[in-house]
């Protein structure tokens, strides 16, 4: 169970802490303010969520001085830890409440997951490659978002035996809707995916009626791609 956070106090045991001199408070700050708040995020638990979250632990030694700069950031292997603002509209457009169980594919880095982590009961999360699910499970339990479980393997087959989610979030651009996330989609459940060619793609909100699936496209985005049997194959990419 999740040691509980500030922001999802509703079935919070004791607050999320922060580890101690953990650093940037005033870059972090400056960021909500000027890359979220200005920009039109409103939900207040996300821009709480994310003036915790210590992004900075989350990106190669080297790049900590830009953490909280208005850009994704290299995290290795080709892979990236989205922008400030993307995670942001992105766990916005989820209208979470804070008693959701939620799936996230692409763990990368797990700062997207650690931002959900404080929204939301429980976060299951899924990296491909089994050296960042990895590092990401390391960083997290050190940093102490004991509610988010990190698995190994191709996130487009999503998680059958937990399912239904009643959020999913999809880090990674998809060529078109992942047929088995949409199945563990709860009924009013709601899933933010990036959708589009290699070089460029729209976020689409997508939210269940039975076995209806309304889409709704919302801003352009630029991820890397979601590999797997529901995602791009390896040669159908550059
Ligand atoms: N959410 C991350 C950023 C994701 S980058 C963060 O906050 O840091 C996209 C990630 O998706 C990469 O780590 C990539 O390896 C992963 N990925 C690509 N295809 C995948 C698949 N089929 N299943 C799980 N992860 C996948």
């Amino acid at each position: 169970m999740p040691r509980g956070c500030r922001v999802a106090d509703i079935n919070s045991k004791t607050p999320y802490e922060p580890p101690p001199e953990s650093g940037y408070a005033a870059e972090r700050k400056n960021m909500v303010e000027t890359q979220l708040r200005k920009r039109g995020i409103r939900d207040a638990r996300v821009l709480e969520a994310m003036s915790i979250v210590p992004r900075h632990e989350f990106v190669p030694p080297q790049l900590r001085p830009a953490a909280y700069a208005d850009e994704p950031l290299g995290i290795g292997g080709g892979q990236t830890i989205s922008q400030p603002y993307i995670v942001a509209s992105m766990s916005a457009a989820l209208r979470l409440s804070g008693t959701e169980q939620v799936l996230e594919i692409g763990t990368g880095s797990g700062y997207q997951a650690a931002v959900l982590s404080l929204l939301v009961r429980e976060v299951y999360t899924i990296e491909s490659r089994p050296e960042l699910a990895k590092s990401a499970l390391e960083r997290l339990q050190v940093l102490g978002f004991d509610n988010v479980h990190v698995h190994s393997g191709d996130g487009t087959l999503g998680l059958k035996e937990l399912a239904p989610f009643d959020a999913i979030l999809v880090a990674a651009a998809a060529p078109a809707l992942p047929e088995p996330l949409l199945e563990q989609l709860r009924e009013g459940g709601r899933m933010i995916v990036p959708i589009g060619p290699e070089e460029h793609q729209h976020l689409v909100l997508v939210t269940r009626r039975g076995q209806e699936f309304l889409s709704e496209q919302r801003e352009s985005c630029r991820f890397v791609p979601l590999r797997g049997r529901h995602g791009w194959k390896d040669w159908e990419l550059l």
